[in-house]
């Protein structure tokens, strides 16, 4: 069948699974109706059709999660009444198992912080949890906590019930219709969105979200972007049917098992989310992949199926119907993909889910929507932002290492201390061997190993994870008296750094920033970036020292937001170089004591050449640290 496109459309959003869906349904709740969502083959077809559907609330420590998913929560429950399409979500109830007193302490502080904002969920014995789940062990479990609205939903229906409210309000949705390219031109110092080359044609748009899931960053990568997720297995096992077993029992999750249980269809669902997983097709993921399934590694996940079977011991006797497995695409920290990308405005992203998309795309679709049709997300998106990846993440070893880790990551203890053990050591400052010499354990910083404490020199640190006090507390103290009554150098060099050049170089700066940003040569200034715009005040610190062409600055924060911040804000003419990111070829220090004004900054001009700029630079830090 030749399907005919529009020749233009305000919004044209690439992919219809449950994140496509939500963002098309709420662009027209704003109002934005001149919105065509383009699915390559059938809606959900991607990695949505087969979800668990889990619509759960607990666990995030974050506000804006938390508040995404109890917006999701709400809306799934009443969707249906506005669109006269089940989403199938039944508030079944969630039970979280404390297995041991580390996630006990864990789970009462994620409980604490998330009752403040909203959610019912109180803490239940073994005892109490079963009575509400009586096919668990829980003999061995040290306490249970119990969230009576949270429940399950049927993803696929889901996502056609909010495709039918988008519908309903004039958004147009083609299935059968991939988009090869997203169309750009120069715009200043950015460029920006004119439409869509697709299998049907070109559109023009002012606007695109690229919500193609697991493809996300490959199309991404066209258009010269870094989104980093991946596709990893994942899998659940159905059983067969399990005489008496309560259709409408609560889902209940032993994180310490690798395990997740409801009922389905009769039997009981197992998931898992096993302590160390596989990436699939690191290369790219086959465009013609539509309702998939992976073969499943049963030598692989013997081992973390039995421990997680073991939990709800009736599983092991019930015979397995399915031992499902599909791609899920996780990427490297573990938060998503999502905003404006950078130096293309007009170009949105949203994915790299880690298997939480069908729960977070209600509150999500909401804030893209929000983000889109005002400029400006209305809840802080820091952890989520799109421009938080950097050049390094586009390499696909980089991929395959970082996937096998951070899925184990969703059902571990997250006791403070804990660390990422791949794709480290990527990301060195020019300090580095200094660093290691005085015993510093070193973490990741937005991809750089940077020192948390320092175990003392020719020392090994070393610091297992504690909810308690620290072992390595009496080093911090010192460390920390060091630098209040004394002198302290520390490398900052995971900081963005990114030069503001041209003639108007300081005019560009004292617009952004709250203080003057004159000074002599030799000086540094350290001021907030402020900007009153649409009634926000934005506030960052950046801290610069003039040159003669360019004004080097700091920002705090990872990958390309700080440079491209001032990119958009400044609007800046093409024959300047406003926001150049420079992080990679520039130390960054920080020099504190209690007045640390009275000591001098070595006055010099690098040098042309970036390895003998970088050599310069590093010379200045080591000349510092003898100060
Ligand atoms: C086994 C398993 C269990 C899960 N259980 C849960 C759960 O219980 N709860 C939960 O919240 N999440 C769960 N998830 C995760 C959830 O399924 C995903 O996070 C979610 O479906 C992602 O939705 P999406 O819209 O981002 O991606 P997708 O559903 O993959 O949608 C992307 C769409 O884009 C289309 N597309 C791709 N390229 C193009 C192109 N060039 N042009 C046009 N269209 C294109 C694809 O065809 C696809 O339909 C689970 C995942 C798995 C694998």
């Amino acid at each position: 069948m030749t399907v005919t496109l529009p020749s233009r459309a305000r919004v044209v959003i690439i992919g219809g699974g449950v994140i496509g869906a939500s963002v098309a349904y709420h662009l027209a709740h704003a109002g934005w109706t001149d919105v065509l969502l383009l699915e390559r083959d059938r809606l959900t077809s991607g990695t949505t059709w087969h979800a668990a559907g889990l619509m759960t609330c607990f666990g995030s420590t974050s506000e804006t999660n938390t508040g995404i998913r109890l917006y999701s929560r709400e809306l799934y429950a009443r969707l249906e009444e506005e669109t006269g399409q089940s989403t199938g979500f039944r508030p079944v109830g969630l039970i979280e198992a404390a297995a041991d007193t580390d996630r006990l302490e864990e789970y009462r502080r994620v409980a604490a912080f998330q009752r403040h904002l909203g959610l019912e969920v109180e803490e239940i014995s073994p005892r109490e949890m079963a009575e509400l789940f009586p096919l668990a062990r829980t003999d061995d479990l040290v306490a249970g906590f119990h969230v009576p609205g949270d429940g399950r939903v049927n993803p696929v229906d889901l996502t056609l019930s909010l495709a039918k409210g988008a519908r309903q309000l004039g958004v147009r949705v083609v299935e059968g219709v991939a988009v090869e390219d997203v169309l750009t031109r120069q715009r200043g110092a950015v460029s920006e969105v004119v439409g869509v080359r697709t299998s049907a044609g070109d559109v023009e748009c002012d606007v695109v979200l690229n919500s193609t899931g697991m493809w996300a960053r490959e199309l991404a990568a066209r258009s010269g972007l870094v989104v980093p997720n991946q596709a990893a297995e994942h899998y659940y096992l159905i059983t067969d049917t399990i005489e008496g077993i309560d259709p409408n029992g609560p889902i209940f999750e032993d994180p310490a098992s690798y395990g997740y249980y409801r009922e389905e269809g009769g039997g009981m669902m197992v998931g898992l989310f096993e302590p160390r997983a596989a990436a699939w097709s690191v290369g790219g993921i086959p465009r013609d992949f539509s309702f998939g399934t992976l073969q499943p590694d049963w030598d692989r996940m013997t081992p973390f199926l039995e421990t997680a079977m073991a939990r709800v011991p009736v599983t092991l006797d019930a015979g397995v119907r399915t031992f499902f497995c599909g791609p899920e695409s996780f990427t490297p920290d573990l938060a998503p993909a999502v905003g404006e990308a950078p130096g293309i405005r007009g170009y949105f992203m949203a994915a790299g889910m880690n298997s939480v998309g069908v729960l977070s795309a209600g509150g999500l679709g909401r804030v893209l929507a929000h983000w889109i049709t005002t400029g400006r997300p209305d809840v802080d998106i820091t952890g989520f932002d799109v421009r938080r990846f950097q050049a390094y993440q586009a390499d696909d070893d980089y991929h395959a290492a970082r996937t096998t880790e951070i899925l184990g990551t969703v059902y571990a203890a997250h006791t403070p201390g804990k660390q990422l053990h791949t794709a480290r050591n990527v990301l060195l400052s020019p300090v580095h061997d200094r660093l290691v010499a005085q015993g510093g354990l070193l973490r990741e910083v937005s991809g750089w190993e940077g020192a948390d404490w320092f175990a003392g020199s020719g020392v090994t640190p070393e610091a297992e994870p504690t909810w308690g006090k620290a072992p390595w507390f009496a080093q911090w103290e010192t460390e920390h008296r060091t630098v209040r009554e004394g002198v302290g150098l520390m490398d900052m060099s995971f900081m963005a750094k990114f030069e503001v050049g041209g003639a108007d170089a300081e005019q560009v700066l004292a617009r952004l920033c709250s203080g003057p940003v004159t000074a002599e040569r030799g000086k540094i200034t350290y001021t907030h970036r402020e900007l009153h715009r649409r009634g926000r005040l934005l506030r960052r610190r950046l801290r610069h020292r003039p040159r003669r062409h360019a004004r080097p600055a700091a920002a705090r924060g990872p990958g390309r937001r700080g440079a491209d911040g001032v990119r958009r804000d400044h609007r800046p003419r093409p024959a300047q170089r406003p926001g150049t990111p420079v992080t990679r070829r520039a130390v960054g220090a920080h020099l504190r004591r209690p007045v640390d004004r009275g000591v001098p900054v070595p006055d010099r001009t690098p040098p042309r050449g970036r390895r003998r700029r970088r050599a310069v630079r590093a010379d200045h830090l080591s000349r510092r640290v003898r100060l």
